[in-house]
């Protein structure tokens, strides 16, 4: 029998920005240890942290995209407990008044709008990372104090799958605003993902089983999707007292979630004010400021691609789906491309070529949106047809030249010269008379074959419309 499943999620997500949330020290990605730390970030006594504004205000601009009461003060907690990744003792995060409360966000699940719930959403600091070796563990605190944004849903999530198209509508949000890159490769996000399973008309949720620490969207699928069929089975086989509140986490080799502690172990964190950031007024110009700069989101980009520039639904999903492809088409459009062509040079031709290499974005092909505004005006100016521009587009990837240059390289220009088509196209009648016969006598395809011929005499050169014109003139 299959219950209804429940799932909340917490999605961790590290935050771009200049310096770190309460230290001076870079907010970047260093391969090498402990590069971009200062004394705070190692929990230096007598060091105090100093709020940085710039991730204040990208904290409360999710909120408001995620239609959040924000409060009147920036105000911060104290989260108590000791790990060594943690060296003062305590997370600054916030627990009593977060920047954004009672949220709730519009997604689309197989082509039906799903709304989900958001508890709330606060900004935190991350702990420093340990790598565990084969007999000792190092730490590194380049990580310590990176902003961490932790979004928390109600549970009104039914399935894996909608699970997993909140986060992509989430990263896209992050990405849109450039708030975060969500880089997986960077562990720069990572959900605790709570699952628990019901009978449909029960009007109490079940036992919830956290799963923590999960660090990709995928496995964050998984991990729902094994929760639902472990529990599934034991409440089928009237064992659901064997499922209990626990903390479990992932383990991609086998495939499933492992037992780490149950909530008798769970920790006392003795939440207080943090006494050392004092409380930051959250002004009305401040909020207008944010709202203000608040970039077209992907969902709105999508909607003017359907709307204005008569894209199909599937066309501007492609388009809309990665930030980075869709800067690409309006830096086209902006160029004064046709937008359905540069749709079609992104989807059939761009997005394959990058999907061939793995790790491949928009930006690392040779290929910048320029190029293909250029090459779109010579096959519009009639200068190479459609054929030649695929042949185009091939060798500007190969030899690393623009469409111009490719065309004069390979003396690709069309035949504007009506003399020479005119010659070309008498050649060929005189040359295939049966084919003319043919034609006269009912055999229509044969035009195609006669203006396949003129364009092999042409090299491709010649424009194959006015080439079919100029044969019906002359046949008749
Ligand atoms: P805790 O007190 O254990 O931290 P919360 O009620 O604060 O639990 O919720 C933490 C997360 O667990 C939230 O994302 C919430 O949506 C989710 N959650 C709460 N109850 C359930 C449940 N019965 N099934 C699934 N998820 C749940
Ligand atoms: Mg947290």
């Amino acid at each position: 029998m299959a219950y209804k499943a429940v799932i909340g999620l917490e999605f961790h997500c590290e935050m771009k920005s200049h310096t770190k949330v309460f230290s001076r020290a870079i907010n970047g990605f260093s391969k090498k240890p402990n590069q971009l730390v200062s004394p705070l970030d190692m929990g230096f006594p007598g060091t105090l942290p100093v709020l940085n504004k710039e991730c204040v205000k990208k904290a409360i601009e999710i909120a408001m995209i995620l239609n959040c009461k924000i409060p009147e003060y920036m105000e911060f907690d104290r989260k108590n407990y000791f790990y060594p990744d943690l060296p003062k003792g305590y997370q600054i995060t916030q627990f009593f008044n977060p920047v954004g409360v009672n949220g709730s966000v519009k997604i689309e699940v197989n082509g039906k709008e799903k709304e989900v719930l958001i508890h709330d959403i606060h900004l935190e600091e991350d702990a420093a990372s340990l790598d565990h070796l084969y007999d000792t563990s190092n730490i590194d605190y380049n990580r310590s104090g990176v902003p961490l944004l932790e979004l928390v849903t109600e549970p009104c999530l039914n399935s894996a799958e909608e699970a997993f198209e909140f986060l992509e509508h989430m990263k896209r949000i992050y990405q849109y605003t450039g708030i975060s890159d969500c880089d997986t490769k960077k562990g720069q996000i990572r959900a605790d993902v709570n699952v628990s399973i019901m009978d449909e008309n029960d009007t109490e949720l079940g036992t919830k089983v956290e799963t923590k620490n999960v660090n990709s969207f995928d496995s964050i699928r998984k991990t729902i999707e094994y929760e639902i069929e472990r529990q599934s089975k034991l409440k089928s086989e009237g064992r659901y007292d064997e499922v209990v509140q626990e903390t479990r986490r992932w383990d991609d080799e086998s495939g499933t979630t492992i037992h780490m502690r149950s909530k008798a172990d769970a920790i006392d964190y003795k939440y207080f004010t943090e006494p050392n950031i004092p409380r930051y007024k959250i002004s009305k110009e401040l909020l207008d400021d944010i709202r203000k700069n608040i970039p077209e989101l992907a969902h709105e980009r999508k909607e003017k691609y359907i709307t204005e520039y008569g894209m199909s639904e599937y066309d501007a999903k492609v388009l809309v789906k990665d930030k980075k492809v869709s800067d690409f088409f309006e830096e086209c459009v902006s160029l004064g491309s046709d937008p359905k062509s540069t749709c079609n040079w992104i989807t059939t031709k761009i997005l394959a070529e990058i999907n061939k290499k793995e790790d491949t974005t928009i930006e690392d092909i040779f290929i910048k949106p320029y190029m293909i505004s250029e090459l779109i005006s010579l096959i519009d100016s009639k200068k190479i047809t459609n054929n030649q521009g695929k042949e185009v587009f091939a060798k500007m990837l190969e030899e690393e030249l623009t469409p111009g240059e490719i065309v004069k390289k390979y003396n690709m220009e069309v035949i504007e010269d009506e003399n020479l088509i005119n010659d070309l196209v008498n050649e060929v009648i005189n040359e295939n008379n049966q084919a003319v016969t043919d034609y006269k006598n009912g055999r229509t395809n044969m035009l195609d074959y006669l203006v396949g011929q003129v364009m092999k005499k042409s090299k491709g050169k010649a424009n194959p419309v006015e080439a079919k014109e100029k044969l019906l003139e002359t046949i008749k």
